[in-house]
């Protein structure tokens, strides 16, 4: 029996650290990514008959939290990062196996060069190693009436974001300005901070790095206020 997993592919994504990420798919459809095979597994007969699925489930490894220590209970985000559960009850990347499952938006299947697959919602970060691909089968994996212990629906709060002049002066510049300002306003009236740092407004400016620059914000009043898109790393 083989018990060692391959990496069969590589996420490129505008993630370039945990922060920010979405915690879970589907939430953010503006963050696009592509899985790009790698050989052996780079043949297009290997996705034959994949572009007839909408999404799929993507196995892969959280190879950035492998070598923290596991413990049998987390505290989600969900909960406002002050309860306990499971890690079996949840789906934090710190678990004794580093495997984390997401299903995705398939929106293309490109087999011109290599293979590439280009995944929609995605909440991976860049340079992702992938597992498996399996096609989302929703006679099977849909199942409206299942019940969602600690976190029944999508979070609703949704945060107005507007961007200061200079942060629009650098989108224009941009010439995926336009795809870039969609992910950031989707991406930030989400609120990835903290859950402790929720009602924390005003002075603290926040960071996170995207595509090739690290994006600035703060939340005032209620509102997000995206400041500048600093120059790269
Ligand atoms: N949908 C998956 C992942 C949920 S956790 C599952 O249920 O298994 C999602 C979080 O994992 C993201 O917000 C990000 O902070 C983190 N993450 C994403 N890619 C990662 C990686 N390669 N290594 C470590 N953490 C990662």
């Amino acid at each position: 029996m083989k018990t060692t997993l391959e990496t069969i592919g590589i996420i490129h994504s505008p993630f370039k650290e945990k922060f920010g990420i979405p915690r879970q798919p589907g939430l953010v459809p503006e963050a696009v990514a592509t899985l790009e095979l790698l050989p052996p597994y780079d043949r297009p007969e290997a996705v034959a008959g994949l572009d007839g699925y909408s999404h799929v489930w993507i196995q892969f490894l959280f190879h950035r939290t492998m070598r923290e220590q596991w413990q049998p209970t987390v505290r989600p985000p969900r909960l406002g990062g002050n309860r306990r559960v499971g890690v079996f009850a949840s789906r934090s990347p710190f678990r004794p196996n580093p495997l984390g499952l997401s299903v995705m938006e398939l929106r293309g299947v490109h087999c011109d060069r290599g293979v590439e697959l280009e995944l929609g919602g995605v909440d991976l970060l860049d340079g992702t190693p992938v597992v498996d691909i399996k096609p989302y089968v929703p006679y099977v994996d849909s199942i409206p009436d299942a019940r969602g212990g600690f976190a029944p629906a999508a979070p609703e709060r949704r945060l107005p974001v507007r961007f200061t002049p200079q942060a629009e002066r650098q989108l224009r510049q941009r010439a995926d300005g336009e795809r870039v300002r969609e992910l950031i306003r989707g991406l930030l009236e989400i609120d990835p901070r903290p859950a402790y740092r929720g009602e924390e407004e005003g002075e603290r400016v926040f960071g996170m790095r995207l595509h090739d620059f690290d994006l600035r914000w703060r939340v005032m009043q209620g509102r997000v206020e995206v400041l500048e898109l600093a120059a790269g790393y």
